[in-house]
């Protein structure tokens, strides 16, 4: 009695709902993100630049990631990372030995922010996928508008040269292929952006995974 009083006391917070949760999130906004969640997450997976993406940036995993963005909730990163990292295991169980990296935020952007939620997500995927993580190599030099607001141009302009690796990155990162993580993947200008950058340094990028997609067509 005492120990299941206790343990209802002591049991987390869902940060979506503020029920008690005994994952991250409790079992309702589980199974509420889950709806968003794509039956192919491989379905991009082609072209120069590969896209893998867990779900549909719509209903209750588009207030999710703006929840962890915007009202300061990191354990989503945490639980976002468990998600991608599990499916990923399912879709490529032979998988070749990948350096995980982050898209980074600009040193100012990420003060503000207290986290950089890319590399939450980043570093809870790695662990699952027993993938190497770099969260220090691949930085930002240039705050960017959000280019949401920006036509194609506009954003091609605004990115150009966002990205640069640090004084010890190149030999940090070695020679394992890159897959770059982010929360979400919208025109892609950005992540060719930094595939660009790697590229530049010799590096060679195995693709992007992202938790959500605004994307809507087969390809
Ligand atoms: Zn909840």
């Amino acid at each position: 009695m005492m120990n299941q009083f206790l343990s209802l006391f002591l049991k987390e917070k869902c940060p979506l709902c503020d029920r008690p949760a005994d994952e991250v999130v409790c079992r309702d906004c589980d199974r509420q993100l889950k709806k968003c969640q794509f039956p192919n997450p491989k379905k991009y997976w082609q072209n120069s630049l590969p896209l893998y993406v867990w779900g549909r940036y719509d209903g209750a995993l588009k207030r999710a990631i703006a929840t962890m963005k915007f009202n300061d909730r990191p354990q989503l990163g945490t639980w976002f990372g468990q998600q991608l990292g599990a499916t990923w295991r399912r879709t490529f169980p032979q998988q070749q030995k990948l350096m995980v990296v982050p898209i980074p935020l600009h040193p100012e952007k990420q003060q503000q922010r207290g986290f950089n939620q890319a590399e939450l997500i980043s570093r809870q995927f790695a662990q699952i996928t027993g993938f190497r993580h770099d969260k220090t190599s691949f930085v930002r030099t240039k705050s960017t508008k959000p280019l949401f607001e920006l036509s194609l141009g506009e954003r091609q302009q605004e990115i150009a040269s966002a990205f640069a690796l640090s004084a010890d990155g190149r030999k940090k990162l070695g020679d394992r292929p890159i897959l770059l993580i982010d929360d979400i993947y919208t025109s892609g200008t950005t992540a060719q952006e930094a595939q660009a950058t790697l590229q530049k340094y010799g590096l060679k990028v195995h693709g992007i995974a992202a938790i959500a997609t605004p994307k809507q067509s087969q390809p």
